[in-house]
């Protein structure tokens, strides 16, 4: 099973990609969580891109597809994925394709969680208080939807032309979202 999940930052892409990883027992993969970490232990990694993650910008793609594919190879990995938070760019889901077709396999489906983005906001500042992450405050917040709309959302209607987009409400307490999600892989792969 290859899946990808996606959505607005804040739409709590993270908290479904475990929900879903567990139960077809695959691993989620969060390029977010890992350069989280790169940061946490002031790897090379993490000194060369914590100012950009705490602006709210975009790592750059090469470093991006770096870590992915190293990622991609390892054990856990082998026999599928659900990706959290990649591809965010035009070239990522290029290079994610490339990837694909070496190894001769496809993406499943992609799932799309939408929200009301004013109430996402809202959401995001409350955990901001509660988890620390070095990029939300406001005006970080602000900036990474800003981003968001001008590189990623456009992604979507890439996955909707090859027919994988299945839009899920992600809007909802965990548990609501997550049913709704489940039903929906389950309804489009049978599985
Ligand atoms: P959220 O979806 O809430 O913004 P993530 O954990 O997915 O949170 O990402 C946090 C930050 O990590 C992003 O704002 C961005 O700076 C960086 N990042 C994560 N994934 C990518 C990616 N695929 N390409 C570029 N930057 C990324």
């Amino acid at each position: 099973m290859r899946l990808l999940i996606m959505g607005p930052p804040g739409a709590g892409k993270g908290t479904q990609a475990a929900i879903i990883g567990e139960h077809y027992g695959v691993p989620a993969i969060s390029t977010g969580n890992i350069f989280r970490t790169a940061i946490t232990n002031r790897t090379e990694l993490g000194e060369r891109i914590k100012r950009i993650i705490s602006e709210g910008g975009y790592v750059p793609d090469s470093l991006t597809l770096k870590v992915l594919i190293e990622r991609l190879q390892e054990e856990d990995a082998k026999d599928g994925w659900l990706l959290d938070g990649f591809p965010r760019t035009l070239r990522q889901v290029k290079a994610l394709d490339g990837e694909l077709k070496v190894h001769n396999l496809h993406l499943d489906a992609v799932v799309s969680l939408t929200a009301d983005e004013e109430a996402i906001v809202q959401r995001m500042l409350k955990r901001a208080e509660i988890e620390n992450r070095p990029d939300d405050n406001e005006e970080t917040i602000r900036n990474r939807m800003e981003v968001y709309h001008e590189q990623t959302d456009p992604l979507l209607d890439v996955y909707r032309e090859r027919g994988l987009l299945i839009e899920v409400d992600g809007m909802g307490d965990v548990g609501e979202v997550s049913q709704r999600v489940l039903a929906a892989l389950a309804e489009r792969l049978g599985r």
